[in-house]
């Protein structure tokens, strides 16, 4: 196996795409991720996993906080955006949920403490406990195969 046939395997796994958001000495940055997970119910934990080499992996060290945004079907263009894929021409403006930067019309905004990090291989994952949450009425953006999707419903199956 090699890592082009490792990362097609992957991508076989359908995910939503997150914008993680993080302010260090009032500078707001933004990362495209889809590697998050709600981890633990009580206490309410998430976790996200980063790159060794992005710019993101120190920015969260030194905020110790962290904002999940669960993009919306209409947020291709920040996805990209933050994935460094393209370029917004316009500011992004950033709300705040409990003193993180959130960024406006997604899904949900999960604004969180880094409560612990663990470094595996060549990423590190951010343990976050949950202090806020905001949630807006929105189909999510779906990332499958490399490539950017919506949802379409299926017939729903009854419970026996
Ligand atoms: P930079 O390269 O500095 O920033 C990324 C981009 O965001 C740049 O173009 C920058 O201009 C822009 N940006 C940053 N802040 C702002 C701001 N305030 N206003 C406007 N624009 C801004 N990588 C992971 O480590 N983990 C993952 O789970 C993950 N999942 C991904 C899922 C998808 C669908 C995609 C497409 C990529 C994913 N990546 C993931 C890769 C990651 O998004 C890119 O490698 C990204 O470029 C890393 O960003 P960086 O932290 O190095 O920051
Ligand atoms: P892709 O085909 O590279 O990604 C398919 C899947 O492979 C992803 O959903 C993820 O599960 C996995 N993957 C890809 N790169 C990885 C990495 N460096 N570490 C761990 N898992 C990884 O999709 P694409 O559209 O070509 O991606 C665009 C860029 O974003 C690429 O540079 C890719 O490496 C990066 N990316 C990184 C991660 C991550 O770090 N977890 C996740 C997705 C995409």
């Amino acid at each position: 196996m090699d890592g082009r046939e490792f990362r097609f395997a992957m991508g076989n796994f359908s995910t939503g795409v997150t914008v993680i958001t993080t302010e260090v000495d009032g500078e707001v940055s933004g990362m495209t991720a889809n590697a998050f997970m709600s981890l633990s119910m009580d206490p309410e934990l998430v976790v996200i996993s980063v790159d060794e080499k992005a710019q993101m992996m120190e920015k969260i060290k030194e905020s110790g906080k962290y904002a999940v945004n669960i993009l919306s079907a209409k947020q291709q263009d920040l996805s990209m955006n933050f994935a460094g894929q393209n370029k917004l021409d316009k500011d992004i403006p950033f709300e705040r949920l409990s003193g993180v930067p959130v960024i406006e019309g997604c899904l949900a905004q999960v604004s969180c403490e880094v409560t612990g990090s663990h470094v595996e291989g060549d990423h590190t994952l951010f343990i976050g406990r949950v202090n806020d949450v905001h949630l807006e009425e929105n189909e999510p953006l779906i990332f499958f195969k490399g490539k950017y999707r919506s949802l379409s419903p299926i017939e729903e199956m009854v419970r026996s």
